[in-house]
């Protein structure tokens, strides 16, 4: 069966009830039929569920349909996508270890590399998104031990190329762990590539409504169970509420990122022909530096389209007020179409050559697609540029 049918199809096991849709076990623990079976379950010569700190049928139920959907064999549900994140790292490096990531990583990822890692002695080296394998086999030192990669990065929209990342993990014993938040496995398999961990912000497509947050991290068993190790004890667990949300959430996955995709690839084409915008950033616009790797590793571009206004940030901000349809947030990854001026929002707090080496300038907006009519949103944002080019030259 294709993974469509699959991702409709996988639910936990009916109850005596004979619901048809998915039951929602919110409970903290569960119970034992007898003192027997108490010991039979902690002594693990019985499998099942004891505290929803370590299990919930809930929350496997989505851990099961996300390891599906990533060709992998097990994996770790979290509270948020930096609690998946932190668990990746944290489980599975230890002091004296050295971690080689790409620079173009989501803020509270690099705060954890540079500011809590480090604390441990666990030492890192950043290379651009676009490194050659060169490059990234001269960085590799005798005590590394992970490649951390986001591929597109946020909101550089740079790619890093997975099968050159899967080689040289494979060539040096390395752990490859990628965060697929922006391409989702709608788009974008990376174990296919090697990759040993897939993490996600299950927040942004995978909810794709805006409505909780969540995490997960599937991959090897054999680093999984390092992580549900790390997880049962420091206790990063999803809420099964949220669980339930976001598995439902998942049977549309696929036609939401084909239409954010194909939204946001209309939006490219059509703002890349208007005068006024300076440049336009889309993995599938033939214009992008990387379109051809974009082609080999993706099925479609994703819902993140950026594009650079000249003006500055008043010419932003008059930009943001013509607006009509677009939400102002610092979210992404909803139905509905969000912008945001990563300079003075998200990425603010990077140093000015930080913002330099990802390409982030003042007069650059990320917009998140989402799953309005096109014809609404190109209308929509052609008139915000034009009305914000007229400003008055300022002197
Ligand atoms: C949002 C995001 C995260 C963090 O996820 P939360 O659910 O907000 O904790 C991690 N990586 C990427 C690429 C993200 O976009």
């Amino acid at each position: 069966m294709k993974k469509q049918t699959k991702i409709i199809r996988t639910q936990s096991k009916k109850t005596h009830y004979r619901e048809h849709s998915t039951p929602l076990f919110l409970t903290s623990s569960f119970t034992f039929e007898s003192a027997e079976q108490g010991k039979a379950l902690f002594d693990e010569t019985e499998q099942g569920n004891l505290y929803s700190r370590f299990s919930n049928p809930s929350v496997q139920e989505f851990v099961d349909k996300v390891c599906m959907l990533e060709d992998s064999e097990d994996g770790v549900a979290t509270a948020t996508g930096m609690a998946a994140v932190f668990a990746s790292l944290a489980a599975l490096l230890q002091a004296g270890d050295h971690l080689l990531a790409s620079r173009a990583l989501f803020g509270s990822s690099h705060q954890i590399i540079t500011q809590i890692l480090s604390k441990w002695g666990i030492t890192h080296t950043y290379l651009d998104a676009t490194a050659s394998e060169a490059e990234w086999e001269a960085a590799v030192l005798p005590n590394t031990k992970m490649v951390y990669i986001e591929t597109p990065s946020n909101p550089g929209l740079e790619l890093v190329d997975l099968a050159m990342i899967g080689r040289l993990c494979q060539k040096h014993e390395l752990i490859f762990n990628v965060d697929n938040c922006f391409a989702t496995p709608a788009l974008q398999t990376p174990a296919d590539f090697g990759a040993d961990l897939i993490v996600h912000s299950a927040t942004k497509f995978m909810d794709g409504q805006g409505r909780v947050l969540g995490g997960v991290v599937v991959g090897k068993e054999k680093y999984i169970k390092h992580l549900r190790f790390f997880c049962r004890q420091t206790g990063p667990s999803m809420s099964p509420f949220n669980a339930w949300v976001l598995s439902k959430s998942l049977e549309t996955l696929e036609l939401r990122m084909e239409k954010h995709s194909s939204n946001a690839l209309r939006l490219a084409q059509a703002l890349e022909q208007h005068p006024d915008v300076k440049q336009v950033n889309y993995p599938f616009l033939p214009s992008h530096p990387q379109h051809a790797l974009a082609q080999q590793q993706m099925s479609a571009g994703g819902a993140v389209v950026t594009i650079e206004l000249d003006g500055g940030f008043e010419r932003v901000a008059a930009f943001m007020k013509a607006l009509q349809i677009p939400s102002l947030s610092s979210n992404l990854g909803d139905t509905r179409t969000i912008v945001t001026n990563p300079f003075t929002t998200t990425h603010s707090k990077l140093k000015p050559d930080e913002k330099v080496a990802l390409g982030i300038t003042e007069g650059l907006i990320r917009i998140s697609v989402g799953l309005e009519d096109v014809d609404d949103l190109i209308e929509d944002f052609e008139n915000a540029v034009a009305v914000s080019a007229s400003l008055p030259e300022k002197v």
